[in-house]
């Protein structure tokens, strides 16, 4: 799994922020997280390509969050797309995109379905499932959480050869964990296999301020991408409208046992992200002021430290 944040500007881009997207990709699938201005240039500069499996989750109705998804979609369009698009936001999201895609004369050569969600499981497959939880912001905000299912335990071969199972397909599909049918008896994963290991968890904040159900939400994320729109200095502003401070973002993590905090939605009012940074990492370490084009690769938790190292690492750069 891999993170990319496409834009970190809250409200007003910058010469070097452009508005806020973040994009997971996962098994060959895009997940986006808001679409702001210009979102499929950098996905162009990325090379990732207009033609993938794509899912768009909208936090809310704000301009810096949706204009993005027009020009996204009628690019897509262009590039003669034919995989239906999946988008996912509150309220207004479907009137918004249809209304303009007619008014523009926007001609689509991929079908485009659009669900307008409610607090909850918003998709559940077989591989992973996403919630929506409503923040607290001036208008209504989803944050979104993307967890994995369990995987398989570790594969004991000696365990799978006293059992005389040959190699090969039976082998595969009991570390799928599948249960087999080997000399007229059922063979059970639980048998060759350890205990089974978590999914990975990773969570989205849009624009909010901090709350208890948020942090709940968020409980054991794996990365937690939260909007830091202020410095701890203009706490009244962030209340005011609705934002979170450096500090509130990091106070969210370290409640919530979340193991990498990236920072995000900075007011262009900052030019140095870093004293935000270090704001944050007084309250919880393993914390990053993001980036436009930082990438994060996200290993499963029990490989958790490399991702922190690798982390650090990067944020030294
Ligand atoms: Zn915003």
């Amino acid at each position: 799994m891999k993170i990319i944040l496409l834009g970190t500007a809250g409200a007003i881009p910058s010469s070097t922020r452009k508005l806020i997207s973040t994009l997971v990709i996962r098994d060959g699938e895009l997940f986006f997280f808001d679409a702001g201005e210009g979102v499929q240039q950098t996905l162009m500069n990325l090379k990732i390509g207009m033609n993938k499996p794509t899912r768009i989750f909208v936090t809310h109705m704000h301009g810096d969050h949706i204009f993005g998804l027009l020009g996204l979609i009628q690019t897509m369009s262009l590039l003669t797309r034919d995989k239906p698009l999946y988008v996912y936001g509150p309220l207004g999201i479907k009137n918004f995109l249809l209304t303009n895609i007619k008014n523009l004369g926007i001609i689509l050569n991929f079908s485009l379905v659009i669900q307008e969600i409610k607090e909850g499981l918003v998709i559940r497959t077989n591989k992973f499932k996403i919630y929506a939880k409503k923040g607290n912001h001036s208008r209504t905000n989803f944050a979104f959480t993307l967890k994995e299912n369990n995987r398989p335990g570790i594969f004991y071969p000696k365990k799978a050869k006293k059992l005389c199972i040959p190699e090969g397909k039976k082998w595969s599909a009991l570390q799928k964990g599948k249960q087999i049918r080997f000399n007229k008896q059922i063979i059970k994963p639980s048998q060759v296999l350890g205990k089974s290991r978590p999914g990975r968890k990773i969570g989205i904040s849009g624009d909010t301020r901090p709350t208890t159900r948020l942090i709940k939400f968020f409980l054991d994320c794996d990365v937690l991408i939260h909007e830091s729109t202020y410095s701890k200095h203009d706490k009244l502003l962030a209340k005011d409208r609705y934002h979170s401070t450096s500090v509130e973002a990091a106070q969210v993590a370290k409640k919530s046992q979340t193991n990498l905090l990236i920072l995000t939605h900075f007011s262009s009012r900052y030019n140095k992200i870093n004293i935000l940074e270090k704001e944050a990492r007084k309250i919880h370490h393993n914390t990053i002021a993001g980036n436009d084009l930082m990438n994060f690769i996200l290993p499963y938790p029990d490989e958790k430290r490399i991702t922190s190292s690798y982390v650090l690492a990067q944020s030294n750069q």
